[in-house]
């Protein structure tokens, strides 16, 4: 199952890591936020274990569900995994969507539909209470059996119109506090300094450091 081709010498010196993702943008993600942090592995994401089976995210939180998918992997590679869990959370709908974000409005990463749905359901909700924020698990889990998850999470308002065309999902109502463009009008690095995935996988990258 694992990749057998020729690891270079410099790549057979680092430790190997497994991101759960088929998500390549997130492998780079991390390979940024962990250079940064000075960590040297290898990063392999689950298209090099062309075998593994999608993971059912059956957990009721995003710890529970990013915890399922890194114990998994690591258990059916051999080697250290990391997958993460994000959604938005609206305080007037009690957290809501929330892990359910991604299938909002019944169909799987169909994000226009997602947030038009958001938004009908808060039409007549003041700009005083629209108050949200985005949240991300980050879990690494070792074939032996440790396991961390860290938490990260970034504060703001929905809007009640759609503004920019960068990011994905909800970026285009969301806008982050102690700012006055949505996260969707950011460049990528300006999002990505400021995310809750950024800071679930920078307190990750040192127990990562710990724990290798
Ligand atoms: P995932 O766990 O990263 O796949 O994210 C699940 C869902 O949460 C996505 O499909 C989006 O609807 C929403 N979401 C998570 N992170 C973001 C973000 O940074 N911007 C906008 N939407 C997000």
């Amino acid at each position: 199952m694992a990749d057998s081709s020729p690891v270079s010498p410099a790549a057979a010196a680092r430790p190997r890591v497994v991101l759960a993702t088929r998500n390549r943008h997130k492998i780079d993600e991390l390979h940024a936020i962990l250079a940064a942090t000075g960590i040297e592995v290898e990063l392999l994401g689950v298209a090099d274990f062309p075998d593994l089976p999608d993971v059912r995210e059956t957990g009721v939180t995003f710890a529970e569900n990013a915890l399922l998918k890194a114990v998994d992997v690591a258990g059916r590679t051999g080697l250290p995994a990391i997958a993460d869990d994000s959604g938005l959370c609206v305080d007037v709908l009690g957290g809501a969507p929330g892990i359910f974000s991604a299938r909002w409005a019944g169909r799987h990463g169909d994000d226009k539909a997602n947030l038009d749905l958001l938004l009908a359901q808060l039409a007549d909700v003041a700009d005083t209470h629209r108050q949200a924020h985005f949240a991300c698990a980050a879990a690494l889990a070792l074939p032996g059996g440790g396991q961390v998850v860290r938490e990260g999470r970034i504060d703001g308002t929905l809007l009640h119109a759609p503004r920019g065309t960068n990011g994905f999902g909800y970026d285009p109502i969301f806008l982050p506090d102690g700012y006055d463009r949505t996260t969707a009008e950011m460049p990528a690095e300006e999002k990505n300094a400021i995310s809750h995935r950024t800071r679930a996988f920078q307190a990750l990258a040192k127990d990562l450091a710990n724990l290798l």
